[in-house]
């Protein structure tokens, strides 16, 4: 079996890859990997450096936008494409949005057609629970309309739009999944839990946005890619499975959780304007994939956020 992972030297990626040379999903025992990655800022190829000596692990430096890169890198054919590669900071979208939209919606068309040429046997596609846009109370099934409020989110849900339609109009095996918000080692300190975690280990501040009640679910990156790993290989071709199941908590509830395991005190928050545009509370319906594919989370959030704050503290070359 061979599988591509596109933004494999990524956070969630490089963990999926990792996860699955490391034996960890049986249902992808033995696969080959195929590692397709432009290498940005948040691409690194240190978060595969416990795999790099593994013989059935191939990197290929190539920018999904470039479609006789990705052509080469297809050429044979794969049996599963895992796309995770996009710009993915809302910040960064806010304050430039072009890169989003070549990469995540161009790159995602140019990556559906290679696979469709290439002949590859499943492609799934890596969304977002941004997609949704922002939910006053109960969560999103994955019937509910495509309402996205910020660059980053709009174009992940193109990217999302077209994946469903290469299905539809092509019949490429197309699996979408839409998953909450990850937390765990190897995250670039941009996203919040690995800036706060750098800042306080560093002695610093940790600037909050606004009143600090925006509302996120927080799932460790190894249930998400449990996730993926069901949805890819028992999914359903043509649709679409919200993963989450982590914790719900409010930015503020997050950074004391934070303060707490780092063992320091309130006064290391510094309350800052809020993002623009920054979505009140997200929160998907996982109960599809729980149901059809028996998915349910097990990294308990307190566990998992300590572990997360322990890799940090271990892994001070990697972030300082
Ligand atoms: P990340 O920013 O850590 O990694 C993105 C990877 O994509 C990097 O390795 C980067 O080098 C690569 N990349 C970027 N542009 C590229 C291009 N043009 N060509 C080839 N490679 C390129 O992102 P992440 O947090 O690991 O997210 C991975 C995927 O999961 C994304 O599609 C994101 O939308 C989705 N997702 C993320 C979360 C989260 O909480 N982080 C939650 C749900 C879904």
């Amino acid at each position: 079996m061979r599988i591509v992972v596109t933004g494999g030297a990524g956070f969630i990626g490089s963990c999926f890859v990792r996860e699955v040379l490391g034996g960890e999903h049986p249902e992808l025992a033995g696969a080959g990997v195929t590692v397709l990655d432009a290498f940005t800022y948040a691409g690194r190829i240190e978060n595969l450096a416990p795999v790099a000596d593994d013989p059935r692990l191939t990197v290929e430096r190539g920018d999904i936008r470039d479609p006789r890169r990705v052509a080469e890198v297809l050429d044979g054919g794969a049996d599963l494409l895992v796309h995770f590669a996009a710009e993915t900071h809302v910040d960064r979208s806010i304050t430039g949005a072009a890169d989003f939209v070549t990469t995540n919606v161009v790159g995602t068309q140019v990556l559906l057609q290679a696979a469709l040429d290439a002949g590859v046997g499943r492609f799934v596609h890596v969304s977002t629970d941004e997609v949704y846009g922002s939910i006053a109370s109960g969560s999103w099934p994955e019937t509910h309309p495509l309402e996205p409020n910020s660059p980053y989110s709009a174009a992940k849900a193109g990217s999302d739009l077209l994946a469903r339609s290469y299905h539809r109009t092509h019949g490429l095996d197309v699996v979408v999944t839409r998953c909450s918000n990850n937390y765990g080692p190897y995250q670039f300190p941009e996203k919040v839990v690995p800036l706060f975690t750098t800042r306080l280990l560093d002695g610093g501040t940790v600037p909050l946005y606004g009143d600090g009640l925006n509302v996120r679910d927080w799932l460790h990156v190894s249930d998400h890619c449990r996730g993926i790993v069901l949805a890819a290989t028992a999914g359903r071709a043509g649709e679409v499975y919200n993963i989450g199941g982590g914790t719900e908590l409010t930015n503020l509830d997050l950074t004391r959780a934070l303060l707490a395991v780092v063992g320091v005190g309130e006064d290391r928050i510094e309350r800052v304007a809020d993002r623009k545009g920054h979505d009140r509370r997200y929160s998907v319906d996982w109960s599809k994939i729980r149901d059809e594919l028996g998915y349910t989370p097990r990294v308990p959030f307190d566990e998992g956020l300590a572990t997360t704050v322990a890799w940090y503290r271990d892994h001070r070359s990697w972030w300082a």
